[in-house]
């Protein structure tokens, strides 16, 4: 060893280690507490509205803060006309299946909602595998979201860098690699709206969209799912509040 390595020891590698590995530690609890702050913002919510709006303004706020102390220049490729993500199996937390079956229910005319149904049994029948992609029903022939406002959570924080691979994907199933800040946020959110459903007795687990909300806008006789079973007496109540001149 010459005279100049003591600019350098491995002493020194093993403690910047040691100290990047305790930051690794503490980066990724600030997402197990952003879950638990989410889930006691929403957890009182009236109805599966106010909870995704609470949720909403928790994740603006979150992510707010997390850009300002971890800034990542992250470009994003999505933009206005691209929908590539809209051809890719949907899975959304109950209350986001909910809402925007109640959102339908509100603001579709009477004909576009048998169009849409229509549109999603088809959706139900030809969509195969977890990877096929296939049009998303809610979009429109110009390629936009017909309900952009009221689209999930999942739609909402979809990040791609690459829309060529997005495009790609619609060929060879591939995943796409999403911005990490904005998916590990994504990902806390929904653990907390999960969360809160169990906490309210309610099903707890991320369905798919299509058949979610093809279950809540039309009256399945027999065996209806889990899902269905407990979230549609919600449904109804929210909607007969909503529309008390429908029945
Ligand atoms: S709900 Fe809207 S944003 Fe989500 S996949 Fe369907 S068309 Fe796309």
């Amino acid at each position: 060893m010459s005279q100049t390595d003591k600019f350098f020891d491995h002493s020194d590698v093993e403690c910047a280690a040691e100290a990047m590995r305790k930051a690794g530690v503490m980066y990724d609890d600030l997402f197990n507490k952003l879950c638990r702050q989410i889930y006691e913002d929403v957890k009182d919510a009236a109805t599966p509205a106010d909870t995704l709006k609470i949720c909403n303004n928790s994740i603006i706020h979150a992510e707010h803060i997390f850009v300002a102390n971890f800034p990542d220049n992250y470009q994003t490729a999505c933009q206005q006309g691209c929908s590539h993500c809209c051809h890719f199996p949907v899975q959304a937390a109950p209350q986001d299946i909910v809402q925007l079956a109640l959102h339908i229910k509100a603001s579709f005319s009477a004909d576009e909602q048998l169009a849409l149904i229509e549109r999603m049994q088809q959706d139900v029948q030809q969509r195969g595998g977890a990877f096929m992609r296939a049009p998303c029903p809610l979009l429109t022939a110009e390629q936009s979201c017909s309900v952009y406002e009221q689209r999930p959570l999942v739609c909402r924080m979809f990040s791609s860098q690459n829309a060529q691979s997005c495009e790609q994907s619609l060929t060879d199933g591939r995943q796409i690699a999403q911005r990490p800040l904005t998916h590990r946020i994504f990902q806390a959110a929904v653990t907390a709206l999960l969360i809160a459903a169990e906490q309210q007795g309610m099903y707890k687990e991320q369905g798919l969209l299509i058949p979610g909300l093809l279950e809540l806008l039309t009256d399945t006789e027999g065996e209806t799912s889990e899902f269905c079973r407990s979230w549609k007496p919600v449904f109804s109540e929210v909607l007969s509040t909503l529309q008390p001149d429908r029945s």
